[in-house]
C-alpha cells in the first residue's frame, strides 16, 4: 500500500461537486446519513453475527437482500454466483451505469464465534470491520438514495469471494456481466484512503513428485523433490524486477519430504507474484515457470534419469488470480471521490494501490476505486478484530456524495461519462 505524490485536484470537478451541497435534498441526504448513525451501527453488529465465510456467503447474502428492498430498492436479486445486486434505475436511459460494490465474505471459517462484544463505543467479533462496516455503509447509502432521481443508473452490490481464495470472484462475475461506467467498491474504514490503483496477483502451487527412495540404498538411482524444488527456489531468488511499477515475487512456502534418511518423493512450495502492471506480472510468472521448468530437467539429468516410471513430475496449480491496474490522475471516480472528500472535510491521507474488489473494474479500464466506510477497524483477518465506532457515518456520505455527483441528478449533469 504506498502512497505517490498527491496530483492537483481539478477546480472544474470540485465546483461541480460542491454544488451539489446546495441541492436541499442531497442536503437531507447527508444529514441523513448522521441522523441515522446508531441504528446504522447496529445493523453492522448484526449482520456481522451472521457468519459468512468465503463460498458460504448466502444467509448473510439474503438478510442483505431483504434490508435493500425495505430501504426501497424494488429490483434485486442474487445473482448466479450469490451476489447480491439491486438496481436502481436513473431517470436517463442514455445516462451513465455506476455500481457501488461491498464485499459480504469474511476470512473466518464456519464455526468462528461472531458474537459482537461492546465496551463503549469499541466493538469486538471477527468481521465487525471487514467487511461489516463497509455493508453498513452500502446499505446507509442506499437510504440517503431514497426519493432522489438521478440520471445515470445506480448498482448495489453485496459481493462474495472477495478474501484469500475467492479471489475477488463476485467482483469479477458482476463486472463481467455488467457494463459498466464507474465502480465503487467500499472496503476498509479510513476515510482518508482513496485507491489509484489496485495490485494484481497470480499465485501458484508448484508441487515436484517421484518415486523417492532410501537415502543410502536408492542414491543415484532416483531424482528428488526436495532438490529440484531447492534448484528452483535459488534461481527464483535472483530473479530480477521493475521496482515502477512495483512488481514483486515470493516463495511464501515450502515444504516436503518424509524423513531426513529419505530422498524425497514430494515437495511443494506456493509462490505469489504481484504487479501494478498486469503485463509485467504475466512476465515475472513466465519467467517462475521456465525456472521450474528448468529445475525439473536439471534434476533428472543429474542422475541420468530417463525411465519415465522414475522420472520427477512438475505440477502447476493455480492458486489465486487478482487482475491488476492503475487509474489517471483525471480519472473521473477519482477527482470527484477527491472533490467530495475535500468538501466533507476530509484530507486525502493515503492516494496509494492495494487489492480489493476494485481490482477487476479497473484491469478493465473501467474508472473506480475503492472508498471506505467510516470508524476504525483493527487487528483486521484475525480473531481479535474490533471497530471503533469514531464518526462512522463519515463513510457513508463521502460514498453517496461521490455517487450522486458521478451518476447526476435534478438540475446537476453527471460527472461520470458514458464509455464508448
Ligand atoms: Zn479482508
Amino acid at each position: 500500500m504506498a502512497t505517490t505524490p498527491i496530483p492537483p485536484l481539478n477546480e472544474k470537478t470540485f465546483e461541480r461537486v460542491k454544488a451539489l451541497l446546495g441541492n436541499p435534498k442531497i442536503a437531507a441526504a447527508l444529514a441523513l446519513a448522521k441522523d441515522e448513525a446508531a441504528s446504522a451501527m447496529r445493523e453492522q453488529i448484526e449482520i456481522c453475527e451472521i457468519p459468512a465465510p468465503t463460498f458460504e456467503e448466502s444467509t448473510r447474502a439474503a438478510e442483505i437482500l431483504k434490508r435493500m428492498k425495505a430501504y426501497g430498492v424494488d429490483s434485486v436479486e442474487i445473482d448466479e454466483i450469490g451476489n447480491v445486486v439491486a438496481r436502481r434505475p436513473g431517470t436517463d436511459p442514455d445516462g451513465p451505469e455506476l455500481a457501488i460494490g461491498a464485499h459480504m465474505d469474511t476470512v473466518f471459517p464456519a464455526g468462528t464465534d461472531v458474537t459482537v462484544r461492546r465496551e463503549g463505543n469499541r466493538y469486538f467479533a471477527p468481521g465487525i470491520g471487514d467487511n461489516c462496516a463497509g455493508l453498513r455503509a452500502l446499505l446507509q447509502v442506499v437510504r440517503c438514495f431514497r426519493g432522489i432521481k438521478t440520471k445515470g443508473t445506480i448498482w448495489f452490490v453485496g459481493t462474495v469471494g472477495e478474501e484469500g481464495n475467492g479471489d475477488i470472484r463476485g467482483s469479477k462475475f458482476f463486472n463481467a456481466h455488467h457494463k459498466l461506467d464507474g465502480f465503487l467498491a467500499v472496503d476498509n474504514t479510513d476515510v482518508g484512503r482513496i485507491l489509484r490503483g489496485a495490485v494484481g496477483s497470480h499465485r501458484w502451487r508448484m508441487s515436484f513428485d517421484g518415486p523417492g527412495g532410501h537415502s543410502h540404498g536408492a542414491f543415484g538411482q532416483v531424482p528428488s523433490a526436495i532438490h529440484a524444488l531447492c534448484i528452483a527456489g535459488a534461481k527464483v531468488a535472483h530473479l530480477k524486477v521493475p521496482k515502477d511499477p512495483k512488481t514483486t515475487f515470493t516463495i511464501g512456502t515450502f515444504k516436503g519430504g518424509t524423513s531426513v534418511n529419505t530422498i524425497a518423493a514430494h515437495a511443494e512450495c506456493d509462490v505469489d507474484m504481484r504487479s501494478l502492471d498486469n503485463a509485467e506480472l504475466l512476465k515475472l510468472e513466465a519467467e517462475v515457470f521456465r525456472i521450474f521448468d528448468e529445475a525439473l530437467e536439471e534434476e533428472n539429468a543429474i542422475w541420468g534419469i530417463t525411465d519415465e516410471a522414475k522420472k520427477l513430475r512438475l505440477t502447476k496449480t493455480p492458486i489465486g488470480d487478482r487482475p491488476a491496474g492503475m487509474r489517471p490522475d483525471d480519472c473521473p471516480v477519482l477527482q470527484t471521490a477527491r472533490s467530495a472528500q475535500k468538501l466533507l472535510g476530509i484530507a486525502l491521507t493515503d492516494y496509494g494501490y492495494s487489492s480489493t474488489d476494485a481490482n477487476a473494474p479497473v484491469s478493465r479500464g473501467v474508472p473506480a476505486t475503492c472508498l471506505s466506510a467510516g470508524g476504525v477497524q483493527k487487528l483486521t483477518h484475525t480473531v481479535k478484530e474490533y471497530f471503533d465506532d469514531v464518526e462512522s457515518f463519515l463513510g457513508p456520505q463521502l460514498i453517496f456524495l461521490t455517487a450522486v455527483a458521478l451518476a447526476g441528478a435534478e438540475g446537476h449533469e453527471p460527472l461520470l461519462p458514458k464509455r464508448g
